[in-house]
């Protein structure tokens, strides 16, 4: 037994954590499109650029309730010195004016309504007054000028015809619907979201809905990926549990690659008696890009790809399954759903403890971020071994501190990783 523990060990080469975040991003391919309707766009990823048909506004629009004028009308109206105009119809938003506005006339318009013809600009009512003349003639008494343009949109000064208005692999918020709605995009051309298989291994698993007994525990992980994969745009597929047996487990793990478009295990990734998906990942017919990552938590996390199909061997413990799950699942999943490919990003803080751990590897450390005196602060929470669940519920981002034979000061400034949308 020692010697195959020895041969797990010794025949992992360690990768660091960008080179780790490279290689899965470099075997990421975008997932097929499908047209799905418009509200079910929202959180997706557009898959076409945006080109817009027409130009925004598409008409002379009136930012003003007022009157339609012919600007040169007004030029010398004052308080003391009115101009008036006879009024020769009222357009509301929605409706068009047939008649034209001479010199001497105005149409009363209502903000949004189409400028019309004639007509170079909108008096605001509030510089006016509207009587009737003895005759029955409707009159405007303008108190005040206008040049010509004011107080109206003119065509396409918002968005001009052609222009680019959303770019392919834009995620698709309210802004975005809001401009797809705008020029009639009732269906839109989205990436599928990838399905993702989630396989927990490992003998002392219990179903969350059967009873603790003696040394064992519930399978939470697969919750946990299923939760974080579907805040990732995917689809999470819990599958049955695997036992500790590679036979059994490669074939559930094939099986499902069959009909998922991703993989991803949790538990038997290190160099225990049962750790079996090192053996796993020797037997199959895929590739295995690494097996091993300069971090902690999480070092024997493991990629590898069957049949063009990522598949991440977690590890068991739970902040180091989440932790490999954030680093590498989430930059994948982005990436197929046709976002840019980038690893997670990272944002500046200022540590607000010691965190003088010696170490040769990176460490994500959970921690929670937050603003004082205008700058970001982040302090880990505290208990930071990886079989620890309670401090993700705690954490808001991780700390990552590379490898330093000393640790870190208070006060250095270190880069961390927003988790729970603190930012998006
Ligand atoms: P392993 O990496 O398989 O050796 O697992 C390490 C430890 O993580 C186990 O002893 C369990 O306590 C815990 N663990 C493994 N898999 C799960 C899971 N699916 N859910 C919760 N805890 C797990
Ligand atoms: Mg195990």
């Amino acid at each position: 037994m020692s010697g195959r523990k020895e041969q797990k060990n010794f025949t992992r080469k360690a990768v660091s954590v960008q080179e780790a975040a490279h290689l899965v991003l470099e075997r990421v391919r975008v997932m097929p499109t499908e047209e799905v309707p418009l509200m079910q766009s929202i959180g997706r990823t557009l898959a076409v650029d945006l080109i817009a048909p027409q130009p925004i506004p598409h008409f002379r629009r009136s930012g003003m309730d007022g009157f339609a004028v012919v600007a040169a009308d007004t030029g010398k109206a004052s308080v003391g010195a009115p101009v008036t105009l006879e009024i020769i119809d009222n357009v509301p938003a929605g409706k068009v004016s047939g008649k034209t506005v001479q010199p001497g006339r105005c149409i009363r318009i209502m903000t949004g309504a189409a400028v019309p013809e004639g007509a170079d600009a909108v008096i605001k009512y509030e510089m006016t007054t509207e009587e009737e003349a003895p005759d029955g003639m409707a009159l405007c008494t303008v108190k005040g000028a206008v040049s010509a343009g004011e107080n109206v949109s003119a065509i396409g000064i918002e968005i001009a015809e052609k222009e680019a208005v959303l770019r392919q692999g834009v995620q698709i918020g309210a802004g975005e619907i809001a401009l797809l709605a705008m020029f009639g995009i009732h269906k839109v051309q989205v990436y599928r979201r990838p399905k993702v298989a989630i396989l927990a291994t490992g003998a002392e698993l219990l179903r969350v809905e059967e009873a603790l007994v003696p040394g064992r525990v519930r399978n939470s992980n697969a919750y946990m990926l299923a939760a974080a994969i579907a805040s990732f745009g995917g689809i999470p597929v819990v599958l049955d549990q695997a036992p500790d047996d590679v036979d059994v487990a490669k074939r559930m793990i094939l099986d499902a690659l069959r009909e998922h478009d991703v993989m991803a295990t949790t538990g038997g990734v290190s160099v225990g008696d049962h750790d079996i998906l090192y053996d796993v990942t020797q037997s199959w017919d895929g590739e295995l890009l690494f097996n091993k990552v300069m971090m902690r938590p999480g070092s024997p996390t493991t990629f590898g790809v069957w049949q063009g199909k990522p598949v991440f061997a977690l590890s068991g413990n739970p902040a180091a399954c989440y932790v490999g799950c954030r680093l590498f699942l989430r930059p994948a999943l982005r990436g197929m759903l046709g976002a840019e490919l980038s690893p997670e990003p990272r944002v500046t803080a200022t540590l607000t403890e010691d965190y003088v751990k010696s170490d040769r590897f990176t460490r994500f450390v959970r921690g929670r971020m937050f603003e004082q005196d205008g700058k970001l602060m982040a302090a880990p929470v505290g208990y930071d071994m990886s079989s620890l669940t309670v401090s993700l519920r705690d954490a808001n981002c991780l700390i990552c501190l590379p490898g330093s034979p000393s640790g870190y000061r208070a006060g250095s400034l270190v880069e961390l990783i927003p988790l729970k949308g603190f930012y998006d």
